[in-house]
């Protein structure tokens, strides 16, 4: 007993000093390809990523946003523009910058443990506390049970909250999630929103989160980047301004989200049906012959 409280007061001192960072992205353009097979995925952009806050990008699928996310984290250069973190420009992957994807990136082969363990023994930082954190980040989690197990025997939802862990022991001035839980069950997207938001909670650190799903990014954000249909760009900005701790309840009970809700969506469709017009001749067929039905039918 004496000895599990010496250890979570040792735990609880490896709490560690969290730098937030500010990104500012400045008229940001990227297209691949050339000639007849230039694709410009993301045009003319500018926004910034505020210190403290969780900001949520939110944008149809296609529409640029994991490219924007590489541009960020700076895996992939702009073709033009600049992007800042804390006012110096990025110019290739950095610790300061963590990424965390919608695909697993848990090696299958460590337990739970040595994933977590991994960013700090891949700069040969094996240290007590490396150790400490990683204990306090299982704690943090809900996985001490599992420390010793390895992903195939986490559910999906364990899986992604040791990634979370796995991520933030290496202390990131901003962490950058792409769909960190898309194709999880609805039941277990609703425990990450809460652990997510508790953990961003208890360190305010910089967060940049993408997303598809307006639930997610309603319950999450302070503040909501809304996302045009390709080319990306920022078509507008809504501050999500709901008491933390929030409550799954909120989305349903609370009047602003509810205001943020429609205006975001009423934005959302816009966007959807520019692509869906300006999209392939399929779908233009398809909306030329449903327009067609609609006024046979009147
Ligand atoms: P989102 O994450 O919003 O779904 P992406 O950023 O993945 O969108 O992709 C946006 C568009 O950019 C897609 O049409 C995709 O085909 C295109 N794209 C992404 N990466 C490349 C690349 N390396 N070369 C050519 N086209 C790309
Ligand atoms: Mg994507």
């Amino acid at each position: 007993m004496n000895d599990l409280h010496a250890s979570s007061v040792r735990v609880d001192s490896a709490r560690p000093v969290v730098s937030a960072g500010e990104i500012t992205v400045s008229n940001v353009s990227k297209s691949y390809g050339t000639g007849l097979f230039n694709k410009d995925v993301v045009q003319d952009c500018s926004f910034t990523i505020e210190r403290n806050k969780l900001t949520v990008m939110i944008g149809p699928s296609g529409c640029g946003k994991s490219t924007l996310i590489r541009l960020l984290a700076g895996f992939e250069k702009p073709t033009s523009g600049t992007i800042a973190l804390n006012g110096k420009p990025i110019t290739g992957p950095g610790r300061d910058r963590l990424v965390v994807f919608q695909e697993s990136a848990l090696f299958p082969w460590m337990t739970t443990y040595d994933n977590i363990m991994y960013g700090p023994r891949a700069r040969g930082e094996d240290t007590q506390q490396a150790r400490d954190m990683a204990k306090f980040l299982l704690e943090k989690v809900g996985l001490t049970a599992f420390r010793e197990k390895y992903p195939p025997q986490l559910s999906g939802g364990m899986q992604r909250r040791a990634e979370l862990a796995r991520a933030m022991i290496n202390n990131p001035d901003v962490m950058i999630l792409d769909e960190p839980f898309r194709g999880l069950d609805a039941m277990s997207k609703e425990l990450m929103w809460e652990y997510y938001a508790g953990l961003f909670e208890e360190s305010r650190r910089t967060n940049s989160f993408v997303t598809t799903d307006i639930d997610e990014a309603i319950f999450l954000a302070d503040r909501l980047l809304i996302m045009t249909n390709a080319p990306a760009c920022v078509r507008a900005t809504l501050e999500v301004d709901i008491p933390r701790p929030r409550k799954i309840a909120d989305l349903f009970n609370n009047e602003r989200a509810n205001e943020v809700k429609i205006e975001a969506l009423s934005l959302l469709h816009e966007e959807a049906m520019k692509s869906f017009s300006g999209g392939s001749k399929a779908a233009a067929d398809f909306i030329e012959a449903y327009s067609k039905r609609d006024t046979k039918e009147r």
